[in-house]
């Protein structure tokens, strides 16, 4: 009985168990108990995901396969200890079966029929989205990535196209996917109880700098839900250029008019701390649900927003958005994985300590 009640764990309380269990797969073909459908419900980067069924209650899901590589078990495993929470795309089955000679993981997720966020809120073009909704839509996104922070996982992919939506009869969940870049962040996350000064941030905790990546992801989602447009984009039309590379270095980007003129204070407020250059500087999650636009949200304005209008009026650029926010990404994925390599003074046998430290045994034997 007992043992019944710790499987069950994850999947009843929306609460982190302390010790969440690993993914096993089900090594019975899924036919056994899926049916599979031919419909696409998106593409990926790692192939489609598409409808099933389930032969047992005919609830509709949808399927992702990907091929059992390493990778592909990490994205499973850190997908799945996060996913009883109510605003993570949740996992019901994971498979382990032989697809044409290969061996592919399959898993099975509730399906968010609603699609995406910003799809979502383009069609909404003739009725007013205002900024109170706005701040109920980073509300749900904040609490989807402190829940991984708490666990000590960075998402490190926070983009548009991964918040998907689920209709429920009198309301309508906003649930974050797609874990292929997510990775366990070994380290505590909380501030050492020094710093000394001379050491760079990166060096004491690059744990941080993992973080950090979905906290400027939430500055720029923030900033496109407010307005409909992006916060850095390409000039001269080809995605992530050298001059939107400066841009997004210098953090240069501002709150133009009319778009940003009734915007609140606060959430410009709220932006700015998020799109610090200076990753050690960036608000953190905690911090960022205590700011009052997203702990708040009834006090924030019912202003009317330009987004809907400008999502649908530039309709064709949107593509050129996610891919330039996708190649950022990638971009701060690789400087941030480069920061690990940097060496400490130990490790890097710096040849003057190393000169030094023989100079002092030698005195030391002297005395
Ligand atoms: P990849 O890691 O290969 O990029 P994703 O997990 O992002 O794949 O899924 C690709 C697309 O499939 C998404 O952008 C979305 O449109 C659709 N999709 C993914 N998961 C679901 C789901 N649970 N329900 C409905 N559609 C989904």
């Amino acid at each position: 009985m007992a043992d019944f009640f710790k499987l069950k764990l994850p999947f009843s309380s929306h609460h982190q168990p302390a010790t969440p269990r690993s993914f096993k797969p089900k090594k019975n073909v899924i036919t056994d108990d899926y049916e599979i459908s031919k419909e696409v419900l998106g593409l990926g980067v790692n192939g489609k995901v598409l409808s099933c069924r389930s032969k047992k209650n005919g609830g509709r899901f949808a399927l992702k396969v990907l091929r059992d590589v390493a990778k592909a078990r990490r994205e499973v495993d850190l997908h799945w200890r996060a996913s009883s929470h109510l605003n993570i795309v949740n996992i019901m089955d994971v498979y382990e079966n032989k697809y044409m000679g290969s061996k592919c993981l399959l898993v099975v997720m509730e399906c968010m029929e609603g699609g995406e966020l910003f799809e979502r809120i383009q069609k909404r073009a003739d009725q007013a989205f205002t900024e109170r909704e706005a701040a109920k839509i980073m509300r749900q996104v904040c609490d989807a990535v402190a829940h991984l922070h708490s666990m000590n996982i960075a998402h490190r992919d926070l983009k548009p196209e991964n918040l998907l939506y689920l209709d429920k009869s009198n309301e309508s969940v906003l649930k974050l996917t797609d874990f292929g870049f997510a990775k366990e962040v070994t380290t505590t996350l909380q501030t050492p109880c020094y710093t000394p000064y001379y050491v760079a941030p990166e060096v004491l905790g690059p744990e941080k700098y993992d973080t950090s990546c979905d906290m400027w992801s939430l500055g720029v989602i923030m900033y496109i839900l407010l307005c409909g447009f992006p916060p850095f984009y390409s000039n001269c039309g080809a995605p992530m250029s050298p001059g939107m590379k400066k841009r997004i270095r210098t953090g240069q980007y501002d709150f133009p008019k009319p778009e940003w003129s009734a915007v609140s204070d606060s959430a410009k407020d709220l932006i700015k701390s998020l799109l610090k250059t200076d990753p050690s500087q960036r608000m953190n999650i905690i911090q960022m649900k205590k700011h009052p636009w997203i702990a708040d949200s009834v006090a924030v304005p019912t202003t009317a927003l330009f987004s809907a209008r400008v999502l649908q009026e530039e309709n064709e650029m949107w593509h050129d958005v996610q891919e330039e926010m996708a190649l950022a990404l990638a971009t701060m994925r690789v400087d941030t994985d480069q920061v690990r390599t940097i060496k400490t003074v130990d490790e890097a046998k710096n040849p003057i300590l190393a000169r030094r430290a023989k100079k002092q045994q030698q005195k030391a034997s002297e005395v």
